[in-house]
């Protein structure tokens, strides 16, 4: 019997979990398939449940359905219902259970590649969504001390603020609208992550690009400052390019991709992946123009 995997989001042209996680596959010589699902949000529904008729195996969510896949879901694990956002579902005898591992990607994929150490810092995120939470948890549990939240909708930053209070009442935490880049602190600020999909291949110019150049141009801004971005398509998204033109470290998506993929290729087959062989299917994908 062949077990069906997959990746359900919309869009998903940039995606390059099938070509990651099938060069897993055939290393492996496992009896798995990992397929596509690109569904609209009116089908969201209807879809999980084909899913859970059909016997799906497992699959991976991404955006825009981090938050809004939960209700559809029998069972969360515990460490995805404090964060609050899926990224991994499991088919357990029927059952659809909902897991996390994009936090645990992104901070292994930064530590590893900048040498970044969260004690204390001050890390300011653009972007509240899916992926926001789970790296804002993994931060702050590693012990980050202050978050500067800025969305577009500054009301699902303030919720995701309120929410990340309740878990860690030391830390400090704020929110700001895109509208208000001028009131941004400048000094002492470590990270600077994007977890929007700003810059990512066939999406259209977004409203961070004033944001990113206020940022860059800001002298008082360290040149130690990391500047990271979870786009991992293209692999250098515009603002990598410029913050390495302008000085700073900068940090790129795909690690977090393949570490946040092999842990979900864990919870599916049991098996740890090889992590080499999946980045290297990425970036062979990469430079075929995928
Ligand atoms: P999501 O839950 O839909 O959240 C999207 C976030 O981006 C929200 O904060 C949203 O703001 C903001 N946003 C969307 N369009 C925008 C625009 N035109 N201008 C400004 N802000 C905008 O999505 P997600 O699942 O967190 O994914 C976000 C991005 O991260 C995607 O590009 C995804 O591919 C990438 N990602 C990469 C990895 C990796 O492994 N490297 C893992 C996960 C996600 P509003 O609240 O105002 O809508």
């Amino acid at each position: 019997m062949t077990y069906i995997l997959g990746v359900l989001g919309h869009p998903l042209d940039h995606s390059l979990s099938v070509p990651m996680h099938m060069s897993a596959i055939f290393t492996l010589g496992i009896d798995y398939v990992y397929m596509s699902f690109d569904v609209l949000p009116e089908n969201l529904s209807h879809a999980v449940s084909e899913f859970k008729k059909q016997g799906i195996k497992g699959f991976n969510v991404t955006i825009p359905y981090k938050e809004t896949i939960i209700p559809y879901l029998d069972e969360l694990d515990e460490h995805a219902k404090r964060i609050g956002a899926v990224n991994t579902v499991n088919n357990e005898e029927d059952r659809l259970k909902g897991y996390n591992t994009d936090g645990r990607g992104y901070l292994r994929s930064l530590i590893e590649q900048t040498g970044f150490s969260p004690v204390n810092k001050h890390v300011l995120m653009i972007g509240a969504g899916g992926a926001a939470r789970a790296i804002a948890f993994s931060l702050l549990e590693s012990g980050v001390k202050r978050l500067t939240l800025i969305n577009r909708t500054i009301q699902r930053a303030q919720r995701l603020a309120d929410h990340l209070g309740l878990y860690f009442p030391e830390a400090i935490l704020e929110t700001l609208s895109m509208d208000h880049i001028n009131a941004i602190p400048h000094e002492g600020i470590h990270l600077i992550v994007n977890t929007t999909p700003a810059g990512m291949k066939h999406i259209k110019q977004t409203n961070i690009d004033g944001l990113v150049n206020f940022l860059l141009t800001d002298r008082s801004l360290s040149k130690d400052t990391i500047i990271s971005d979870i786009v991992y398509n293209p692999m250098e998204t515009p603002l990598l390019r410029e913050a390495k033109n302008a000085g700073f470290k900068t940090h790129d998506g795909i690690g977090m991709l393949v570490y946040q993929g092999a842990e979900s290729f864990k919870i599916w087959t049991g098996i740890y992946p090889p992590v080499d062989i999946m980045r290297q299917s990425v970036i062979r994908a990469l430079l075929q123009g995928h």
